[in-house]
């Protein structure tokens, strides 16, 4: 059975001889738990992978060679990276090619480059394959081996299944209703088509119609925190919340994050992120989320999933947050980083069909069904624009719909320059959706000019809108100074008028980043007249983490 085989460490190098020695290396050390495949050149080892997919197997680190004849090393990482995203990736160079591989850590989001020779492996080798295995062995992917979800194509519930998996990057096999191998699996789990959407987990495990927490606690999230009283509890779990995580573990406090849904936040759903430092090809907002995900858990930081927070109280010194599932933790601060969620698009059908053929946001996972179809967008800033490019790759037609005349006051030049160049994204200007239609699912939509209040209605299963987003922070009415637009007032501007805010028991003014609770900080989108984006929230939460010892010291 393909589940219960060990996990591959696969080895790749042209050269016979190093190809020997290093798997007799890694065999050495590892061979009662993982089983090493060797592999001589690029296109071998991709056939390989492809074969250990289909036994739905699963690879927890990739050596590869960088100079090889057909493929590089960084190309196979690339191609393998679509098989097996979560195998960790190592690259073997030479001391002349360490500038490649440097290049590849941000193309191939590689873990490692070792420089030949990785004699003696006790001290070369080892560690670095130790400290992989042990990230992929906490990651989700290593237990949820052959997770599989059965659904039908056009289901909100069964979309809502498959979005999580997919930002919490836990791979899972998806089978349609009517596929044989589907209809098996809901004869073995005693369940009817109408019980869909069906999880059956590597153990045989099943869930039908899972809740968040329930798909979490199949699939090994932490959903309950281990203590109840923390130094510092962070609210949200996008860059700001992992930045104050990062920073506030490794600096000693004892953390713990609590996450609505996923670690990533927004940047997560970003396919390309061009303008981050330090990465000049772009990275993966997956990829880039998911490396703080696991630095924040090696500096010891608790990260828990699937918790919405739904209340913030004192008591005394404690600041006290509450979850809307029930339960309750304290900490003497509070990192508050819930960032926006998108707004909707108000009009007749919109709704019906969220889910099913409407989507907020890039929802990644349903660019491969966009195959050879039309794909609309609604939106003319950046993210609509990343979406428009990511979509491109897979859809026939990308029609991007604006208000404006053009893309100029609201998407980054490099994007706008990037869309021209790409012959299947049509720019409608002046447009907008003023209705949707459909049976089961989306179908049609009608697009009405601005400026003529001209209607014409165009066949279309795929919607996703990029309107703006607002913070989502309604259940801080009353407790917290919020701005009109519902943003948290932090620091200098809670003392615009001369008067500290209302309550304020302190004999100082609150810090930079501070709320008008003592000891409650707000970082990143949250905040009022923040920057929006990845970097400044990033910053934000390191900055928060400062001011939160500052408020500590002074207690
Ligand atoms: C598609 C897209 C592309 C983008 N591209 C770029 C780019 O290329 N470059 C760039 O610099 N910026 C980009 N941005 C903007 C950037 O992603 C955001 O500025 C950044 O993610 C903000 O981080 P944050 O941590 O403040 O908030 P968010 O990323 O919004 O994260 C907030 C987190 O808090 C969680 N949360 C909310 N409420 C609660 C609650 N009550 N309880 C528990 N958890 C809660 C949410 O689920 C979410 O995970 C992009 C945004 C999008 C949507």
């Amino acid at each position: 059975m393909g589940s219960m085989a060990n996990p591959v460490i696969l080895s790749l190098d042209d050269d016979p001889a190093v190809s020997r020695a290093v798997a007799r290396d890694i065999r050495r050390r590892y061979g009662d738990r993982f089983r090493v495949v060797r592999a001589g050149s690029g296109p071998e080892a991709l056939a390989a992978l492809r074969e250990i997919k289909l036994r739905g197997e699963q690879v927890a680190v990739l050596l590869a060679d960088y100079r090889m004849p057909e493929m590089t090393g960084i190309e196979f990482l690339e191609e393998a990276m679509d098989l097996f995203p979560a195998a960790r990736r190592v690259l073997l160079t030479a001391y002349a090619d360490t500038g490649a591989a440097i290049d590849a850590i941000n193309l191939v989001d590689l873990d490692h480059y070792l420089l030949k020779p990785w004699h003696p492996p006790e001290e070369k080798l080892y560690p670095v394959v130790d400290a992989l295995l042990e990230a992929w062995s906490s990651s989700p992917e290593s237990t949820a081996t052959e997770l599989r979800v059965v659904g039908h194509r056009w289901s909100a519930p069964s979309f809502a299944v498959r979005d999580f998996l997919a930002r919490n990057l836990v791979p899972y096999r998806w089978l349609l209703a009517d596929d044989p191998e589907a209809g098996r699996l809901l004869a073995a789990a005693g369940a009817s088509a109408d019980d869909l959407p069906l999880v059956v987990a590597a153990d045989g495990t099943t869930l039908v119609a899972p809740s968040e927490a329930e798909l979490a606690g199949l699939v090994g999230m932490t959903v309950a925190p281990a203590a109840d009283f923390y130094d510092l509890v962070v609210v949200g779990g996008g860059p700001a919340g992992l930045g104050a995580a990062v920073y506030g573990a490794s600096e000693g406090l004892r953390t713990v994050l609590v996450e609505r849904l996923a670690t990533g936040g927004q940047a997560g759903q970003s396919s390309r992120i061009e303008n981050y430092l330090g990465f000049p090809d772009g990275v993966s907002g997956a990829q880039l989320t998911d490396r703080a995900r696991r630095q924040a858990l090696k500096f010891g930081a608790e990260l828990l999933s699937t918790r919405e927070v739904v209340g913030l109280s004192e008591a005394g010194s404690a600041r006290l947050v509450h979850f809307g599932d029930g339960g309750t933790i304290a900490a003497h601060a509070v990192v508050l980083a819930t960032g926006v969620s998108y707004r909707m698009l108000d009009a007749p059908g919109l709704t019906e069909f969220t889910g099913r053929g409407v989507f907020y946001g890039s929802a990644a996972t349903e660019a491969p069904s966009c195959v050879g179809e039309d794909v609309y967008i609604v939106g003319g800033a950046n993210s609509a624009g990343q979406a428009a490019v990511h979509f491109s790759r897979y859809a026939a037609r990308v029609h991007l719909l604006i208000r404006g005349a053009d893309l100029t006051a609201s998407m980054s030049r490099y994007l706008i320059d990037q869309l021209d160049g790409i012959d299947q994204v049509t720019v409608h200007p002046h447009t907008e959706v003023v209705a949707a239609a459909g049976d089961e699912h989306l179908q049609r939509l009608t697009l009405r000019d601005t400026r003529t209040g001209e209607r014409r209605e165009v066949d279309a299963s795929w919607l996703f809108v990029f309107i703006g987003a607002e913070p989502r922070t309604g259940w801080l009415d009353g407790v917290l100074v919020r701005d009109e637009r519902g943003f948290v007032t932090t620091g200098p501007d809670l003392v615009a008028g001369g008067q500290r805010p209302p309550g304020w028991s302190l004999p100082r003014d609150p810090y930079h980043l501070e709320s008008s609770m003592p000891g409650v900080f707000a970082a990143g989108d949250v905040r009022t007249a923040s920057v929006k984006r990845v970097a400044s929230a990033v910053g934000e939460g390191a900055m928060a983490v400062s001011l939160v010892h500052r408020y500590l010291e002074n207690q």
